[in-house]
């Protein structure tokens, strides 16, 4: 299933502008820069653009941005026009958060990708035990990187209320409405995907699936289509019982994404493969991706891209909190650290750390995704399912969280963005804050 741009027309033509979705123009003097990719730091707050370097009209400084070789660059309120001038591009901005492009930034901590073939090549062969120790080891001996922070980013909502600020300063207005992030007055959102890596993950689903049920709880099942024996009449039972079967790839290992070409062949046994599990969503196996190409994909949404997840194969991170568009996509980036890091990487012997992030993500209004297992390792074990059904409590039990499938989290977004406001769409405010340069963002009453 392709999804159309033509039936739904977007609210703005910036995708900076989507996520606030004012119904307001804009008036900001916010253009690419003339200087190289660099990246702009003001406090601890970091982005990623081209700095613009000439220009700069005379009036109140209402930021200063340090760059790397020493030298600085402001973003000014033209007094005369209470026009805002901005020193970088704010869409080029978030799209370089969004897409990770901020890697060309920094040194490459990543594996490169020759090594993650050759560790594909030869992890069959590698005893899993084995596998662990390794990935502990190797955790153990890289620090976390400075950039994006683990495990909450706050690099978006800055750019975002730094962006709502100079919009208000332009309208001269205290406040403005914006269409609200989810229905009605949800404060902020959660889903709980589960990627299924065997025969026997899948065999366990359905506990995990009585958990949640029980909780009055959905979930997606994320299965790999041509890995492992399927069993079809585990599948009929989740759909019936109301939870949802995603894609988690063709095969579980990297040949999706070895070259554009490669990914571009497959995608059509990617959509015979989603039409046969009656799927809309995707996540790539270990988290691969390559952010263009998933735009591609013949699905409604992925859930590939993480917040920030140092840890993984393919570390990273979105710095966001919301779902974003690729193309006719909607990425929806997982939001919690995976149970995988938690309970076997890093060892953590309760649930606070999941716990702590879902408080934190819901005081900011964001997205708060799960991501986990329910094989044999992961929440297969009685230990680590016990954590994952505290964290199930702690959802259960917050009325003013939106709790969709996933698929009716992409479709509200979609919503959400297109010029006819939805039914259930309500707005929300952003003001002013009296020093700047930053809004807030206040949910509908
Ligand atoms: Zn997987």
């Amino acid at each position: 299933m392709k999804i159309s741009s033509e039936a739904s027309k977007a609210l703005s033509p910036t995708q900076l502008g989507r996520l606030l979705a004012a119904e307001t123009e804009l008036d900001l003097e916010s253009g690419p820069g003339d200087g190289a990719d660099s990246w702009l730091i003001a406090g601890d707050w970091r982005l990623y653009a081209r700095p613009r370097l000439a220009g700069a009209p005379a009036g109140k400084e209402l930021e200063r941005f340090h760059l790397p070789d020493g030298s600085t660059v402001a973003a000014i309120l033209d007094e005369d026009q209470s026009r805002p001038w901005i020193p970088f591009d704010l869409d080029e901005a978030y799209l370089n958060y969004v897409s990770e492009a901020w890697r060309g930034g920094l040194a490459p901590q990543s594996l490169a990708s020759w090594k993650l073939r050759a560790y594909y090549a030869a992890k069959p062969l590698i005893p899993r035990r084995v596998q662990i120790a390794a990935r502990r080891a190797y955790t153990k001996r890289i620090r976390l990187p400075e950039f994006p922070a683990w495990p909450l980013d706050e690099s978006v909502t800055r750019l975002l209320r730094f962006y709502a600020y100079c919009l208000l300063l332009a309208a001269d207005e205290e406040s403005l409405e914006f269409r609200w992030f989810w229905p009605a007055n949800f404060r902020a959102a959660a889903i709980l995907t589960h990627d299924v890596e065997s025969a026997e993950g899948l065999r366990l689903a359905p506990e995990l699936a009585d958990l949640e049920e029980e909780r009055g709880l959905r979930s997606s099942f994320n299965i790999v289509a041509n890995w492992y024996p399927i069993d079809e009449g585990v599948l009929r039972e989740l759909r019936e019982r109301g939870f949802e079967i995603g894609l988690h790839g063709l095969r579980h290992d990297y040949s999706l994404f070895t070259t554009h070409d490669a990914f571009q062949r497959q995608l059509p046994q990617v959509e015979a493969a989603a039409r046969a599990f009656e799927a809309v969503g995707f996540r790539s196996p270990s988290t691969h991706r390559v952010h263009d190409w998933l735009g591609e994909l013949p699905l409604s949404y992925d859930c590939s891209v993480p917040h920030s997840d140092p840890l993984e194969p393919m570390p990273g991170g979105s710095c966001t909190l919301w779902p974003f568009f690729i193309g006719d996509l909607v990425e929806m980036p997982y939001t919690l650290p995976q149970d995988h890091t938690l309970f076997t990487v890093l060892g953590r012997k309760t649930a606070e750390d999941w716990l702590k992030q879902v408080d934190a993500i819901e005081s900011r209004n964001g997205l708060i995704q799960c991501l986990s297992h329910p094989d044999p390792g992961y929440l297969g074990d009685p230990g680590k399912r016990a954590f994952y059904t505290e964290l199930l409590d702690a959802l259960a039990e917050r009325p003013q969280l939106w709790k969709p499938l996933p698929r009716e989290l992409a479709d509200w977004w979609r919503r959400r963005d297109a010029v006819e406001p939805a039914d259930d769409l309500s707005y929300g405010l952003i003001r002013r804050e009296d020093d700047g340069p930053f809004a807030t963002l206040e949910a509908p009453a």
